[in-house]
């Protein structure tokens, strides 16, 4: 870096330090305006959309575009989407970082130590429902942009804002509408997605595997417990067949390290109910299979092998056994491990905060698909403590503010 560089850097990051407790601050504020999403038994994310509008026109960013997805379950009848824009020296890119306003429900109240939507602070961190998914991105690249406006330092590129709606109820409303709606995004652009992270900062997540989730039905017949003889006990054949599923990962073995973990899994899950009682043969069984598949294999394929492997339960057995999809959901193309957007990132991790971050493929499924699946490279990345979702989730403050130097880092280079 030259001289000159090296006094930007130090500005900004100057300028990020000290917007540690405006951007508390902020949080709580966020926190506050509870963005639920109607399926959830909430009101959408308008209000929360309000405040975010309103420090973008406080900070002078003049263009800001509002999507409106249509939403007649929600009070106003539209799920916002934001996009704002700040020029670079250069427009032929643009610095995208995506979050999304949606926050879970709570759950059970009596878990919190606090209320979830007063959010409070202990101990460097800040407690409260979204505080860390995915608010404290959010602000992060909120403030990382604010610290260029107020030192009056042109970023490289231009730099994109995109908050959406609906990305914790399936993104209909929220980025899948904006793709297909307006579609802001250029092949060349650097897409970073805050939403899925580590405890340091060093996962790049690229790549996902392919999702299929299977219902399993066995049919037998039932009978008294005193007499299986008069009937076929469903159970028992299901059992067989589960361990014969195991054979599943020998025949699609492949190892891929930049998975984890590096293979398929093939999973049996949730067991219903059979027979209510004990005395009763059980004439009809469903269990559950979670499948992981590397991209190297179709879904079509390993669902043909569970078919072929049943024959032996079927026939040894006599029962019937019958299959349909609970989730099957294709891999979308991975980002390429060394595209711009990754080495962009392992280059500012490494300067802030001198670790190396590497590209990850992991089990399915973050919001980067619907970028890749419209042939975009998305990143996720994030520092994060991972108590989405939870009870008294939280972000650490430090990760915070971390992640904002990150973003500001990208947002110089070159
Ligand atoms: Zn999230």
């Amino acid at each position: 870096m030259s001289d000159n560089n090296n006094k930007i850097f130090g500005k900004i990051m100057r300028r990020i330090e000290a917007y540690r407790d405006d951007m508390i601050d902020f949080q709580i504020k966020l926190c506050s305006f509870p963005a639920i999403s109607p399926e959830s038994g909430g009101d959408g994310e308008a209000k929360k959309a309000e405040v975010l509008l309103d420090f973008l026109k406080k900070n002078n960013i003049k263009n800001v575009e509002v999507i409106k997805a249509q939403d007649l379950d929600a009070s106003c009848g539209y799920r916002p989407n934001i996009i704002a824009k700040y020029p670079g020296s250069s427009s032929q890119k643009t610095i995208w970082i995506m979050t999304h306003m949606d926050v879970v429900p709570p759950g059970e109240l009596s878990q919190w130590q606090g209320n979830p939507f007063k959010a409070w602070v202990e101990e460097g961190k800040i407690y409260g429902r979204g505080v860390e998914d995915n608010q404290q991105d959010m602000v992060a690249s909120l403030f990382a942009l604010k610290a260029f406006i107020a030192e009056g330092i042109k970023p490289k590129y231009d730099i994109g804002i995109v908050l959406v709606a609906d990305e914790e109820t399936g993104n209909k409303k929220g980025i899948d509408h904006v793709i297909k709606k307006t579609n802001p995004f250029r092949k060349q652009d650097l897409i970073i997605v805050p939403d899925a992270g580590n405890s340091h900062g060093t996962m790049i997540e690229v790549a996902e595997k392919s999702i299929l989730w299977l219902k399993i039905k066995t049919l037998g017949k039932q009978a008294h417990g005193s007499t299986p003889e008069k009937g076929i006990n469903s159970f028992r054949a299901a059992s067989h067949f589960i361990q014969e599923l195991d054979s599943l990962y020998k025949v699609f073995d492949h190892n891929d390290t930049l998975f984890s973990p590096p293979i398929s899994t093939f999973e049996p899950t949730k067991k219903e109910q059979n027979a209510p009682n004990i005395n009763t043969i059980p004439g009809e069984d469903i269990f559950y299979m979670d499948c992981r598949i590397l991209p190297q294999y179709t879904i079509d394929e390993v669902k043909e092998k569970i078919k072929e492997i049943s024959e032996k339960t079927i026939s040894r057995f006599n029962v019937e056994i019958c299959f349909s999809d609970e989730q099957n959901t294709p891999a979308a193309p991975p980002t390429p491990p060394d595209a711009p957007v990754v080495n962009a990132l392992k280059k500012a991790v490494k300067d802030i905060t001198g670790r190396d971050a590497n590209p990850v493929g992991i089990g399915g499924g973050t919001v980067a698909a619907f970028f890749r699946n419209a042939d975009y490279h998305a990143a996720c990345w994030s520092t994060i403590a991972d108590t989405a979702h939870q009870p008294n989730e939280y972000c650490i403050i430090d990760n915070m503010v971390s992640d904002a130097k990150v973003f500001a880092h990208i947002f110089l280079q070159k």
